[in-house]
């Protein structure tokens, strides 16, 4: 049977949320605004991001993924900051109260929330056509956020994880030949069930000059941080191609366009001045995504790839044709 809006918040997302003496919610859902109280000394971060079925994520994603995913993409923007994410609140449209729809949904979304500590302090429940808008407040230590404006030429360029499974894995339905089982599987997991890099952002606060989370494509947010920082950047090729093992089974300029290009990634992005890189990979935690450097920020504009004997070749930000013209 389906619910009413009160027993949908009740069931769903007040029972499944957790709460600790010390995590800073004087008063939480129920009253007309949640009460915060940050830890003393540090600052705010605020985003907000909405998803919307089959523009953010096709109509066939199950619904434990919705709910995952809807906050990771925001908590990767807290991670991209350089920091602790904290509380957040969700509004929610939906086409039906289903049950079982919710369940999985809300499971999928306080798995997330538990494995980094973040606690659900509000929001809204309306009907409509399903879309998903989670706002997270973090918090960081006073001038110790990580902005994309700040990178300077010969600073080393780190990306974290592995980029461009997202983006196969999206394609996977149209492409159903071209992996294992097990690699579809990674793919569809990564696409899925993105890991908001949370602990590597705030690892690398001491080390990096500037950091973008990378949703759009690694090339395209890239040329929001030369962008924003007034200068270029140098990838190097044999660094990318060793990203997707060849045992992909996918063509090395398919695997370079996925790298680059694809979408939903969720890694971090950073630049880390040239001294300070060979401190940064050696103190570089086990347990965490995998670094990997790929090249370097540059004087001038535009955003090129080099190959090992040093030829250069511009890329385009926006697409995969004019980088193969
Ligand atoms: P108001 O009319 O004051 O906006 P609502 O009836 O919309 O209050 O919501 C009642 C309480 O439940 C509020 O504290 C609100 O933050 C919370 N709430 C509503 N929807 C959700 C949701 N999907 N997840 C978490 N809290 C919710
Ligand atoms: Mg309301």
């Amino acid at each position: 049977m389906p619910l009413d809006e009160f027993n949908v918040i009740q069931q769903y997302f007040v029972a499944g949320n957790k709460s600790t003496a010390d995590d800073g919610v004087m008063l939480g859902i129920g009253d007309d605004t949640a009460i915060l109280k940050a830890p003393s000394g540090e600052e705010l971060l605020f985003t907000t991001d909405t998803l919307i079925n089959g523009v953010h994520f096709p109509e066939y994603t199950p619904p434990r993924a919705i709910g995952f995913k809807s906050l990771a993409v925001n908590l990767s923007d807290i991670a991209a900051m350089s920091g602790k994410a904290r509380w957040f609140t969700l509004a929610l449209s939906l086409p039906e109260s289903d049950p079982q729809w919710l369940k999985e949904f809300s499971e999928g979304m306080f798995e997330l929330a538990h494995k980094f500590d973040v606690r659900l302090v509000g929001g809204d429940t309306t009907r409509g056509s399903l879309s998903i808008t989670i706002s997270v407040i973090g918090t960081t230590e006073e001038h110790r956020s990580v902005r994309r404006d700040t990178a300077k030429e010969g600073d080393s360029i780190f990306i974290t994880g592995e980029p461009g499974l997202a983006s196969i894995g999206l394609s996977i339905p149209d492409n159903e030949a071209a992996l294992s089982d097990n690699d579809k599987k990674r793919c569809l997991d990564k696409l899925n069930y993105p890991l908001p890099r949370l602990q590597e952002g705030e690892f690398v606060r001491d080390f990096a000059s500037s950091m973008i989370d990378v949703s759009d494509g690694l090339c395209a947010d890239l040329s929001h941080i030369t962008n924003a920082s007034n200068c270029g950047a140098i990838l190097f090729t044999a660094a990318l191609s060793n990203i997707l093992p060849a045992s992909f089974g996918i063509a090395t300029d398919s695997a370079l366009d996925a790298i680059l290009y694809g979408g939903d990634d969720y890694e971090l992005l950073l630049t880390v001045p040239a001294e300070k890189s060979v401190e940064l990979k050696k103190s570089w935690p086990a347990s965490f995504a995998t670094l990997l450097c790929i090249g370097k920020i540059s004087a001038g504009k535009g955003i090129f790839m080099q190959d090992e004997t040093g030829n250069q070749q511009e890329l385009s930000i926006a697409g995969y044709n004019h980088f193969h013209g």
